[in-house]
């Protein structure tokens, strides 16, 4: 192991923050890219660049001064990194950020590797809602194919009046129509791939979510093993095809004991802040492992957990218990919608 190399991280917010902290562990410096002077991995970093993800000058200097860079979220113009990627290692690799960043893309991918997702139609225009509205004769989601995320740039259309109220032709961005699915449960599994190929899988988790953001993660899940398993196969497929390196969140539904891949996240993700006390090693140290060539650690569960996220407070009520381990982020805003915190509620496994 060699200690003082530098991570860098794009963006700068409870992910990046959480990074920073397992990189530290280990002796790593990290330094932080984010338009946010007060984010919340500024407080644990080494430096901090405070300018736009637009600024590519900015960007390249920052490049120079790290050993590998990673990122915190997968809406980072893809001609930046590409121009980043001759000065130094991005993991994961564009490739996968390339996949992630488009629904229409993603789905695509995953389809293309016979991954199953829900039915979608790509939407370029207005009236494309309006007739596939006709045809389905079902309510469907329209969501923005970019930049959507925590249930944003999501419409839910049931008639053609949804479509007047929602949408004006010249203001529709490149968009899916997604059909909605009735599903039975929603899971996750977190997934660390390195360079030679070695894999572990976290146990999936069961989650809940509350106006498209998510609120729980329950471990054990109420989930038959064969389907977690199944669930693991399938993102296992993913990092392999892929050459992936890092850890990597894969978002299922679960419907009629038939599993649909809703999302991949090529990052640590926040159905994986449960880790950090139900395993005996956290999605973060794994990541960051996994960038800086460090042996996997042992992704087995040790206790019974619940992640319940605080959304738009910094407070809860739940917290009345010596196992209840909270963790705020630090933002200087609060605002609804937004995730402050989170709160891991631990309990001996199987008790
Ligand atoms: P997403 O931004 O695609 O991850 O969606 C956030 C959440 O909205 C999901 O975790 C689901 O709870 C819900 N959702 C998204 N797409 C669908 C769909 N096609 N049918 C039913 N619920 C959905």
């Amino acid at each position: 192991m060699s200690p003082n190399r530098t991570i860098g991280i794009l963006g700068g917010g409870q992910l990046a923050k959480m990074l920073a902290t397992a990189a530290a562990e280990l002796g790593f410096n990290t330094n932080i890219y984010c338009p946010d002077r007060d984010c919340p991995a500024a407080q644990v970093s080494n430096e901090t660049v405070v300018d736009s993800y637009n600024n590519y000058d900015e960007l390249a200097d920052f490049a120079k001064n790290v050993d590998v860079l990673t990122y915190e979220f997968e809406n980072i113009e893809t001609k930046a990194l590409e121009e980043l990627e001759k000065i130094v290692e991005i993991r994961p690799s564009i490739k996968a950020l390339k996949i992630c960043q488009d629904r229409y893309t993603e789905k695509s991918y995953l389809n293309a590797l016979d991954i199953k997702t829900t039915q979608f139609y790509k939407i370029d225009e207005v009236q494309a809602i309006e007739e596939l509205l006709i045809k389905v004769k079902k309510p469907i989601l329209i969501k923005t194919r970019k930049l959507g995320y925590d249930g944003k740039g999501q419409v839910l259309v049931k008639t053609q009046n949804d479509i007047k109220e929602n949408f004006r032709e010249n203001q529709l961005l490149p968009s899916i129509a997604e059909e909605v699915i009735r599903f039975d449960k929603e899971l996750s599994v977190i997934i660390v791939r390195n360079k030679e190929g070695t894999i572990k899988t976290f146990e999936p988790g069961e989650n809940m979510h509350q106006h498209g953001i998510l609120l729980t993660t329950t471990l054990p899940s109420s989930i038959g093993k064969e389907l977690l398993n199944d669930a693991s196969i399938i993102a296992k497929k993913i990092v392999d095809d892929l050459d992936y390196v890092g850890v990597m969140g894969v978002e299922f539904f679960l419907k009629e004991r038939q599993l649909f891949v809703n999302e991949i996240a090529p990052r640590v993700h926040n159905s994986g802040h449960w880790t950090v006390d139900g395993s005996y090693s956290s999605q973060f140290q794994q990541h960051i492992r996994a960038i800086m060539d460090l042996p996997l650690l042992s992704t087995e569960r040790h206790s019974d957990i619940i992640m319940y996220n605080l959304i738009g407070k910094v407070t809860s009520n739940l917290v009345n218990n010596e196992l209840a381990k909270v963790y705020i982020y630090g933002k200087k805003e609060t605002r609804p919608g937004r995730k402050m915190g989170h709160i891991n509620f631990i309990k001996k496994k199987g008790s």
